[in-house]
């Protein structure tokens, strides 16, 4: 433990509801602290986005979701019912107006907030991630670039062009052109069909589920207690916080966060007016016949491809629904149709682990972190980045719980704007 004192009233003890990447980092990070905590979830550990995501660690690929070209792509994709974005077409009222306040951030300058807002997160990410690992959480994280392979050069400038605006907005990137040869070696798995690539340096990926039940084993063996409750209310009450679930007694502590990633709204809309919804993404495990050395990213379909456990995790789609519908198996039919012509020697019939699950996505592309009323604090609304961004996250709001003063990182992503 740091030892580091809590200000004269800071709590002592908090409940943590969610136990996903965000909410078991911010455990461990109170802990950390000296704070006793309580972590609940409707379902268990990585129940939510954290468990199927394709596990990259990568402060240089950040890139918001509202950049400006999404609207001209959105508009085209809903004519498209296998396109990589889905939007169905009997929205309702709420999800309409969530999506016209996106639109409304769509544009230049509404992105360079949210991609400012990321740098101090992308500065010490990898280093949050380090001190989790080096202190009990026995999952390793691996070095690799990531490999971002095209169709044509003409495709590729689309993402050069977005990692220079990402270096103009203050983000550094390391990136370099593959040479044949050197794609070859990198991509065995690249076909025919891709003409040109660019490796982004300096990035890590990790197994998020395991990563993410190892996190989960370390806030409990520094003492924590995880129940299975659907938590309905959260009740700001006199010297604390009071947490109700539809069966059984409250839970009391004097802090509660809401880490409740794409549910996050239910329980914290009556705070926080920037809503946040459920993009939903779809992975699966491929078995590959060669051994692939590091992620592979294809944009022109918008699918990331991470080593996983031997093979290969497959993970793309945007979809805008509930994040609790069934899975639409139609979804993954289209990222293997989608994405078989660009790599070779995967094994697409033989493919397990089908999943979905919810990137909580809000409609500015900045999270939400902070403080909402007295003794109430929220965490979620990653995004694309939940996993990369969730221990930093973690380890910034349990300095605000415990010091009662904002980090500056976290002033740009305060839940109240
Ligand atoms: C296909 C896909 C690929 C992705 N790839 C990456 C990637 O490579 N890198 C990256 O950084 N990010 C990636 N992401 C995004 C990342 O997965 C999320 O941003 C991140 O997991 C969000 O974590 P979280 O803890 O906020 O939410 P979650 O992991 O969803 O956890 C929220 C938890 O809250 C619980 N909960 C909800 N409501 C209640 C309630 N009322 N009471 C009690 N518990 C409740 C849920 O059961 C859940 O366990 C990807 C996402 C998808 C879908």
């Amino acid at each position: 433990m740091l030892g580091v004192e809590g200000f004269d009233g800071g709590p002592r003890s908090v409940i943590v509801v969610g136990a996903g990447i965000v909410g078991l980092s911010t455990a461990w990070f109170l802990q950390e602290r000296g704070v006793e905590v309580t972590v609940v979830d409707r379902r268990g550990v990585a129940a939510g986005a954290s468990w199927g995501n394709a596990g990259w660690v990568s402060p240089a690929l950040t890139i918001p979701l509202n950049q400006p070209s999404v609207l001209a792509y959105g508009l085209r994709s809903l004519a498209d019912p296998a396109a990589p974005l889905h939007i169905p077409l009997r929205a309702d009222a709420r999800l309409l107006a969530f999506l016209a306040r996106f639109a409304a951030n769509c544009r230049r300058s509404s992105w360079d907030r949210a991609v400012q807002a990321n740098v101090p997160f992308n500065e010490e990410c990898l280093e949050a991630f380090d001190v989790l690992t080096g202190n009990g959480v026995d999952v390793p994280t691996t070095d690799g670039p990531i490999t971002a392979a095209f169709t044509s050069e003409r495709q590729a400038a689309h993402l050069l062009d977005e990692l220079r605006r990402l270096q103009q907005a203050g983000q550094p990137v390391s990136f370099s052109h593959l040479t044949s040869e050197k794609l070859t070696e990198q991509v065995p798995l690249a076909s025919s069909a891709i003409r040109a690539a660019i490796n982004i340096e300096g990035q890590r990926f990790v197994d998020p589920g395991r990563f993410t039940h190892a996190l989960a084993h370390a806030v409990v063996a520094r003492g924590a207690s995880i129940h299975t409750m659907d938590v309905v209310d959260v009740v700001p009450a006199p010297g604390g916080v009071r947490v109700h679930s539809d069966d059984g007694a409250p839970l009391s502590a004097d802090a509660v966060v809401l880490a409740t990633g794409a549910w996050l709204s239910r329980l914290a809309g009556r705070w926080v007016r920037t809503p946040v919804r459920a993009g939903r993404g779809y992975s699966f495990t491929v078995p590959t016949e060669r051994p692939v050395p590091a992620p592979i990213y294809l944009p022109e379909v918008r699918v990331a491809c991470t080593p996983y456990r031997g093979g290969l995790r497959v993970a793309g789609t945007m979809e805008f629904r509930g994040p609790d519908d069934p899975a639409v198996p139609a979804r993954i039919e289209a990222i293997v149709a989608s994405t078989s012509p660009l790599l070779d020697g995967l094994r697409w019939q033989e493919r397990t682990d089908e999943w979905v699950g919810p990137r909580p996505v809000t409609t500015d592309g900045r999270p939400l972190i902070g403080a909402v009323t007295n003794g109430v604090y929220v965490a979620g609304g990653h995004g694309m980045w939940g996993l990369a961004h969730g221990p930093i996250t973690g380890r910034l709001l349990a300095e605000q719980i415990t010091t009662g003063k904002q980090p500056a990182a976290l002033r740009a992503v305060d839940p109240l704007r």
